[in-house]
């Protein structure tokens, strides 16, 4: 009677612990983390070396966006793989010792799903993305992906800088390169941060495009979608890596880059 007893405190006692350990993890998603290289403020300031290479971010997440050593592309990253889109309007897949000055990636699980998402442009995805995080936490990061038929998309890269590295606001005046597609498969891979992230990142959404077949894709400036799927991932933990040099030691990053950023996020 008594090792009955005995067991059956036990049993309760696992019932409990288990219990609680399911509530923190359903709390803060502790298998979801948001991993970053450098801030998007010392990008703009023109620190485009690599620090990581494109094999070992891939060790910390599968999806996201980013950017290569001497701005040679945009980033885009997607169930594991992770796709360059350069200058000219194609894409590759980057080689493992391409190096990263700037990326955001995570190992996606999609916690939000809603299907037959429209949007007649890029503002109206961004308020649709925007009301469904703020259903989850506005204060949380998410990673986003929208795939289906993008009705109209335009995308933009830009030309590989060489040193002394300008400014990206001043360099993308130049050498950014826009291509506009019509009723194209793919999918947009996007990033949010709250609105706390000012200094190491920017508030909001940040979108890149792959097409399915892997051969298209780039920084999104404008877009339609039709009958689209949204997946959302609600991520509830932040690492960043920076660069131990002298060049990025020596910034100011302090300094206020909010034009400077929405320079080059959106269409001028
Ligand atoms: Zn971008």
């Amino acid at each position: 009677m008594k090792s009955y007893m005995r067991l059956i405190i036990c049993m309760f006692l696992i019932v409990i612990l288990a219990a609680g350990t399911c509530t923190a993890a359903e709390d803060n998603n502790l298998s979801d983390k948001l991993f970053q290289v450098a801030l998007l403020q010392s990008l703009m300031q023109g620190e485009y070396d690599g620090m990581l290479s494109v094999g070992d971010l891939k060790t910390f997440g599968d999806t996201g966006i980013g950017t290569f050593q001497g701005v040679n592309g945009e980033l885009i990253a997607l169930d594991g793989k992770i796709y360059r889109a350069i200058w000219d309007g194609s894409v590759e897949i980057a080689p493992d010792d391409e190096t990263v000055p700037f990326a955001n990636v995570t190992f996606f699980d999609a916690d939000v799903t809603k299907e037959n998402v429209n949007a007649a442009s890029i503002e109206e995805l961004k308020e649709i993305l925007t009301s469904t995080a703020a259903e989850n936490g506005r204060n949380q990061f998410y990673m986003a992906k929208v795939t289906g038929k993008m009705s109209s998309i335009t995308v933009r890269s830009e030309l590989v800088q060489e040193k002394p590295y300008k400014p990206l606001n001043e360099a993308l005046k130049t050498d950014q390169r826009e291509f506009s597609y019509e009723d194209i498969d793919g999918t947009v891979v996007a990033l949010y941060c709250p609105d706390y992230m000012d200094g190491l990142n920017t508030p909001g959404w940040h979108l890149h495009f792959i097409s399915s077949d892997g051969k298209k894709g780039g920084h999104v400036l404008t877009l339609s979608v039709k009958d689209c799927k949204l997946e959302m991932d609600v991520i509830s933990e932040f690492a960043m890596i920076i660069p131990n040099r002298e060049s990025f030691n020596e910034k100011d990053l302090a300094t206020d880059m909010k034009k400077a950023i929405e320079e080059v996020e959106v269409k001028n």
